[in-house]
């Protein structure tokens, strides 16, 4: 991933602002500030439940629902699961699912946002700060865009963080809002990104799919869930992501707990006579054959770049050559009609 020319090349509209990152780059630093203030082990507890709860917004919330309508809310409780992932500081809902309806559909074809065959860094985080995909794509998400609250809130996203992170303030303290809002906002954030980037490098292929998504428990440990993600593009309408007993979906779990007092209907799980098909180990991984395709083109492109550059370079130095010693003899020749007989 590291070292490999990208198969992809960026436009030029696909540049980082590095004035609008600054906020981003800030709130990296924040943590730091524990060096002077300390910190205790309730910070840590605020750090790990507002972690578990903003991971689980974005993933059964704007992930599974909003993207993928595995399952189905009420208007009330769809409102709050998307006020919950305005929290996690990751845009409006809005924004978050049209945009990753768009990576299924084009993933890892040079239409994708966040492939890593555009670069791993550009699919963890590149992509984001960059003003290329700043707007709400309405149009790919029509089904919740009819919701009038859902578009305010999706305008008005910065509203969640702002109240959680004065919340931790006024309830925590300073080192409540430093360790239990950044640490886990920053925390929150990778872990949303490693989907777009490390879950399709690192990690094994169980299904035949159209894209370099892998499996990886990991992963799945450490986003609830969402690791499964060669499972997730292989059926991504089911709610359930670890497909079998072993592979740990916390995600799920919750989800499926929720269905008792009945906040979540309709829970989609994978059919059962699609888990035994389209297997990697049965037959040709045309998927996989695309991208080392595209890489192929990639590093084919990178060399044909090179050798361009090179020549240019050389035959413009034999050009100057030819013209020192043109002008050279030139001067000879003068001085040799001028010197006095
Ligand atoms: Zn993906
Ligand atoms: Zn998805």
């Amino acid at each position: 991933m590291v070292g490999i020319p990208s198969a992809y090349k960026r436009d030029a509209s696909e540049r980082i602002n590095r004035v609008s990152s600054i906020p981003f780059a800030l709130a990296h630093l924040v943590p730091l500030a524990v060096i002077w203030t300390g910190l205790t082990w309730r910070d840590v507890v605020v750090c790990a439940v507002l972690y578990q709860a903003r991971v689980f917004f974005i993933t059964a919330g704007y992930h599974r629902y909003f993207a993928h309508r595995s399952y189905k809310l009420n208007r009330f409780w769809q409102f709050v699961m998307a006020f919950g992932g305005t929290t996690a500081a990751q845009k409006g809902p809005l924004w978050w699912a049209a945009l990753h309806r768009d990576h299924h559909r084009y993933a890892d074809t040079p239409d994708d946002i966040h492939s890593p065959l555009k670069g791993f860094w550009w699919s963890h985080v590149g992509w984001i700060l960059c003003d290329k995909y700043k707007a709400t794509r309405s149009d790919r998400i029509t089904d919740f865009a009819r919701f009038p609250e859902l578009r305010w809130l999706d305008r008005n996203n910065w509203i969640g963080p702002w109240t959680l992170a004065v919340a931790t303030f006024l309830v925590f303290g300073l080192r409540g809002l430093i360790v239990g809002f950044f640490v886990s906002t920053v925390l929150v954030w990778h872990a949303t990104f490693l989907v777009n980037s490390l879950a399709h490098v690192f990690g094994r292929r169980r299904y035949v799919t159209h894209d370099s998504s892998r499996n990886s428990l990991l992963i799945a440990l450490l986003t609830n869930g969402e690791g499964w993600h060669n499972n997730h593009h292989y059926l991504p309408s089911s709610a359930r992501q670890g497909f079998f007993w072993w592979e740990i979906d916390m995600s799920y779990y919750l989800l499926s707990a929720l269905r008792l007092p009945r906040i979540v209907k309709d829970l989609h799980r994978p059919p059962e006579r699609l888990l035994d098909t389209n297997r990697v180990r049965d037959g040709f991984d045309i998927g996989m054959f695309e991208i080392y395709a595209a890489r192929a083109g990639g590093v084919v492109g990178a060399a044909r770049q090179h050798v361009s550059t090179t020549y240019d370079h050389a035959r413009g130095s034999v050009v100057e050559a030819m013209a020192s010693a043109v002008a050279a003899a030139e001067d000879l020749a003068h001085q040799a009609k001028t010197r006095p007989a």
